[in-house]
């Protein structure tokens, strides 16, 4: 492995990030076409439309193991030739998937074209249902309820089979969990608050009383991997999370600011760290809800750590030594590798950190 670490060199400049999980969308939006008059009803009558059925934010995936089986597996075996593969059902399937669910089949399901992908340029529908309420006859304590999912396929999120699934997936996915979550959050109109309807194939709500229109929104977050002059990495620990987890630190930008300055600002108001040089790196969509994650590096012009105590509880500065034994001891668990943060801090290391970090989920 080549590393800073390895050669000392602070000054070699950074590799770009790795493959980032989310970012591997390789759809053509064809967005030009959502405006065709009955465009899904055309589509969803076509046999060889592939449809992407999601249930809240989980969609149908193959190849996996039992629940929480995937990942670990995955981890340990690398790539398996019968990996796991986001399951795309014909239109009639599809709607039988849909109609297991018991979601009503004419307000419960909010559809989408997603686009066109490969050489025969097959067209990509999402059927998205709401998250299907959990029994609580069982009490706190009950296991989640079964939902059906056509054989050998099971509903999973993007957390846990993000980076499994090949890139087409990956996209699909993201895309229609970024957009069914704008839908299922907006569904009145902002200017007078009348209930909207969907339009331009599920790109966009208009309110049929005032005619606004209304776009899916994205909430851009900076997140930033900031070094001192020694070369170390600050990571901080927020309230909620339990001790020894720790990740780079992250903000929403505010309303007429620079991301620039959204990093130097929350970096100082979240572990008083004053920052200078602030350079882009690369971004991930994370619709958890609904956020862009743009992701910077940037360089301390102060070392001295002072935590706000409200979001983060525990704030310090790692070496690229210091961190290596922390992970491979267990004193420090990073973010999951679906993560731009973990990229962010790979990035800085000079190389992968491989350990059992999956108990991070
Ligand atoms: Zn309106």
């Amino acid at each position: 492995m080549t590393t800073h670490a390895a050669t000392g060199d602070q000054t070699a400049p950074r590799p770009p990030l790795a493959e980032l999980a989310l970012s591997r969308a390789t759809l053509d939006r064809d967005a030009e076409r959502r405006t065709r008059e009955g465009l899904l009803d055309g589509l969803l009558a076509d046999p060889a439309t592939r449809v992407l059925v999601l249930e809240g934010d989980r969609g149908l995936v193959t190849g996996l193991g039992a629940e929480g089986d995937a990942w670990s597996d995955a981890a340990v075996d690398g790539a398996a030739p019968e990996g796991p593969g986001l399951l795309l059902l014909d239109p009639a399937a599809a709607r039988a998937a849909v109609a297991a669910l018991g979601a009503d089949p004419l307000t419960g399901v909010t559809a989408a074209y997603l686009g066109v992908d490969g050489p025969d340029r097959a067209a990509y529908v999402l059927l998205a249902v709401p998250r299907i309420p959990v029994p609580l006859t069982g009490g706190p304590q009950a296991a989640p309820a079964e939902h059906p999912a056509p054989a050998g396929s099971r509903w999973a999120g993007l957390r846990e089979v993000g980076p499994l699934v090949d890139a087409t997936g990956a996209g699909l996915l993201t895309a229609s969990v970024a957009l069914s979550n704008w839908h299922s959050t907006h569904p009145r109109c902002a200017r007078c608050g009348e209930p909207t309807v969907v339009a331009t194939a599920g790109w966009s709500r208009k309110c049929p009383v005032c005619g606004a229109e209304h776009y899916p929104r994205t909430d851009p977050a900076v997140i930033m991997a900031i070094e001192d002059d020694e070369g170390r990495i600050l990571l901080g620990r927020q309230q909620v999370w339990p001790p020894k987890r720790y990740s780079t630190l992250a903000g929403f930008v505010e309303p007429g600011e620079s991301l620039e300055a959204a990093v130097r600002r929350e970096v100082f108001e979240e572990a008083g760290v004053r920052v200078g040089e602030v350079t882009y790196q690369g971004s991930q969509p994370w619709p958890f809800p609904s956020s862009l994650m743009l992701g910077f590096s940037g360089r301390a012009t102060s070392t001295e750590v002072t935590v706000d105590g409200e979001e983060l509880a525990h704030a310090r500065w790692w070496s690229r030594e210091e961190l290596a034994a922390d992970v491979a001891s267990g004193e420090l668990l990073l973010p999951p590798a679906v993560s731009i943060a973990r990229r962010l801090v790979e990035q800085w290391f000079g190389g992968p950190l491989d350990e059992a970090v999956e108990a991070w989920r």
